[in-house]
């Protein structure tokens, strides 16, 4: 009779109900799959033992043959703990207790050979160990079963109540017996022999118990890969759900305004990146299916002329289309910028704000209903659910990573049908995470910045050399540029940092005296009209500084601002430094970005701020984040937190990743319902996966 792999932990030999609880409360392991599932962090060669002079100071752990010569008990503030001298043939350490020091009396004896298995500490000029894994010599050798020893997660509170690493250890292998570790397989045969994967029964012993290095590391990567196939397969199985099911309004024909436009006033010659996705767009936008579409493109790219001519696809289409921008700044800009292109066309546009005024508020709601207002630009408050359409076809969010997944599906509820969606980023994810993150979504990228751009030149200066900055910034206004100054502005040090910020614009305002010199100040404890007043001075090149804080991070575009000082620098991100740069080079001049710190910076800012210096590729620098960071923290894609893989990791595996979509996509392609006796598996695995960890429910 085969174990039924649901049974609840506690009936696993061994294990009882107050290990139970523990592994429940601090593992999440409910049933012997969890159990299983529970795979090991690190591997620790046990056929290597370490001489007490090998001993480094940050070394894992160690196994050393010796022997015990002498114990004494140390008082300390509450109770005392008891030390023996352990000692080889090249040196003395301490083994220390403080817990369960009578027992270890009764059963440790003095010159015995024992071999001691634990983390080495360096203390007051010598190693310590505290509560080693201790057995003798010669049971030790008649024990070893595996020369890599598993090494679990773990919790403080876990050791604490004894359940060790040797604990989980041995249930693991009470496990492995009493299943006979018999599982079932997963993937199909193809797979398995394309790949040259282990089998899954001898993956789980090998991934708990490995004979080899060799199998240890196969055993990974079917696991790995088996891991990221079923997320992926999910994934696809949604999209072509949402594809097939889902419909939406369908752009048949493309029309006078975007033919008009296209012909007599486009600004500029399009980048190939830019036809391309407007290929893409108009692809999506004809066939009845809703678009659900990702727009990546790195600050600068030109996103805003796209998203306007699929709008015009919408117009000649007979639909309404929206625009909305995560800043009241922005969505004024985005507001005057496409009024200037519409006019030509006699297209209606408006912007609504939640600082609109009622009565203006009316005709917009008016207008929007009867259908003769063709555009709306707005915040959030274009949202709300008094805010009504007459037939939205379109819908475009710009910078994505602003706005949750819950403000995504309430433009769903806008109409009948939902209206296509086009979201827009800055944020350059990697696409295998994107992929992976936004798997309900299709991606396009814009990946060439329009002809003729100087690249940004970017430098990293101590406070110190401030005197040169500001010499170096009077240069720059004299020849009619204009500076942004940043500050960082972190909510649990807002007191703090808006000192910071009034102290750094007082010193500027003595440095750079009116009339001489005009400043502007924008920062988010300011009224919206406040706000909105200081930057069109800027815009309007009325003011020649413009200190704030990083409200203006994303899209303000401002041609004649040609430097871009960010100070304590360290402090911010690198997705948010590369942001802030993007606010300049935007003009024909020659840009500068001055990172401004202290002396005293981490390893992890110095490679930030090198980065910077280094690289102006949104790609790379998104890498080097990923790095940094991990993916869980990457702007805009907390989702894949949620992902909770077990043993892969997106960026580390990508390569894997990428493998298992391509056979997840190619197996879908030639079977979509699974229903091929050769998929069997999958099926049932599938199935069985839905039940258990539904990834539907946390991504969309
Ligand atoms: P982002 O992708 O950051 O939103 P924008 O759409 O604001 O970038 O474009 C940045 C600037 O580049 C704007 O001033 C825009 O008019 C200009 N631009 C966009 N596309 C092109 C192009 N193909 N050639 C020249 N300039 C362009
Ligand atoms: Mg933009």
């Amino acid at each position: 009779m085969s174990v039924n792999l649901q049974t609840p932990i506690d009936y696993l030999k061994g294990v009882g109900p107050n290990r139970a609880d523990l592994l429940r409360s601090d593992l999440g392991i409910q049933t012997y799959q969890d159990l299983l599932n529970l795979f090991p962090n690190r591997y620790i060669d046990r056929t290597r033992y370490y001489k007490i002079n090998e001993l480094q100071r940050n070394n894992a752990e160690v196994q050393i043959i010796g022997k015990i010569t002498g114990f004494r008990e140390v008082a300390q503030k509450r109770g005392k703990r008891l030390v023996a001298d352990f000692r080889d043939d090249t040196g003395m350490m301490e083994l220390v207790w403080f817990r369960g020091q009578k027992w270890i009396r009764d059963n440790l004896k003095t010159g015995q050979t024992y071999v001691i298995f634990g983390k080495a500490n360096w203390f007051s000029g010598k190693f310590n160990m505290p509560h080693p894994e201790i057995e003798l010599q010669s049971e030790h050798e008649s024990n070893l079963r595996s020369a890599m020893q598993a090494i679990y997660p773990s919790t403080e509170k876990l050791s604490n109540k004894g359940v060790t690493n040797k604990v989980v250890t041995n249930i693991m292998q009470q496990l492995f017996l009493e299943t006979k570790g018999r599982f079932v397989e997963t993937l199909p045969d193809s797979v398995m022999a394309e790949l040259k994967l282990i089998s899954k029964p001898e993956a789980l012993f090998n991934i708990h118990f490995p004979k080899t290095p060799e199998l240890l590391a196969r055993a990974q990567f079917r696991l790995k890969f088996e891991e990221l196939f079923y997320i992926q397969l999910q994934l696809i199985i949604k999209n072509l759900i949402h594809k097939s099911k889902i419909k939406g309004f369908t752009f048949d024909k493309v029309g006078d305004y975007f033919n008009t436009f296209y012909k007599d006033h486009l600004p500029f010659e399009l980048t190939n990146a830019q036809k391309r996705v407007l290929k893409e767009i108009r692809h999506d936008l004809g066939s009845n299916a809703q678009m659900n579409r990702l727009l990546q493109g790195d600050v600068g790219s030109g996103k805003t002329i796209v998203a306007f001519m699929s709008m015009l696809m919408g117009l000649d289409n007979g639909y309404q289309c929206c625009l909305i921008a995560p800043t009241a700044i922005l969505s004024v800009q985005h507001y005057q910028g496409l009024s200037d292109l519409c006019k030509p066309l006699g297209i209606s546009v408006s912007l609504l704000q939640g600082s609109t005024k009622a009565s203006e508020r009316r005709i917009i709601h008016e207008n929007l209903e009867n259908g003769n207002l063709q555009i709306l630009i707005g915040t959030h408050a274009l949202l709300e659910d008094k805010v009504k359409f007459k037939n939205l076809g379109l819908a475009i969010i710009d910078e994505q990573h602003r706005f949750g997944v819950k403000q995504r599906s309430k433009l769903w509820h806008k109409n009948t049908l939902p209206p296509n969606v086009l979201v827009m980023t800055a944020t350059p994810i990697p696409r295998t995470l994107a992929m992976s993150v936004y798997g309900d979504l299709d991606i396009s990228v814009i990946d060439e910045l329009p002809a003729g751009r100087k690249p940004i030149k970017t430098v990293h200066r101590f406070d110190n050399n401030r005197l040169k900055v500001f010499k170096f910034m009077k240069d720059e206004i004299a020849l009619g540029r204009q500076i942004y100054i940043v500050y960082p502005l972190i909510q649990e040090n807002e007191t703090m940092d808006y000192k910071d910020l009034m102290d750094g614009y007082e010193s500027v305002s003595r440095e750079f005296p009116m009339p001489d010199y005009q400043i502007s100040i924008v920062h988010g404890k300011m009224k919206p009209a406040d706000k909105d007043y200081e930057m069109q001075r800027f815009v309007k090149g009325e003011t020649q500084i413009m200190v704030a804080t990083t409200v203006i991070e994303v899209g303000v575009n401002v041609p004649n601002a040609s430097v871009m000082i960010i100070e304590s620098a360290e402090r911010f991100g690198l997705s948010q430094l590369h942001q802030l740069r993007g606010r300049v080079g935007r003009g024909a001049e020659q840009s500068y970005c001055i990172l401004m710190t202290s002396h005293k910076l981490s390893q992890d800012s110095k490679t930030r701020l090198e980065t910077m210096v280094r690289s102006s590729d949104g790609f790379e620098i998104a890498e080097v984040d990923l790095k940094l960071r991990g993916p869980g923290d990457l702007m805009g894609t907390q989702q894949s937190g949620v992902l909770n893989l077990r043993i892969a990791d997106i960026v580390k595996d990508k390569d894997i990743l990428e493998q298992s979509r391509y056979y997840a996509k190619n197996i879908l392609k030639i079977d979509p319902s699974l229903a091929s006796p050769e998929h069997s598996a999958i099926l049932h695995t599938y199935k069985q996966m839905s039940k258990y960890r539904n990834i539907w429910n946390y991504i969309s």
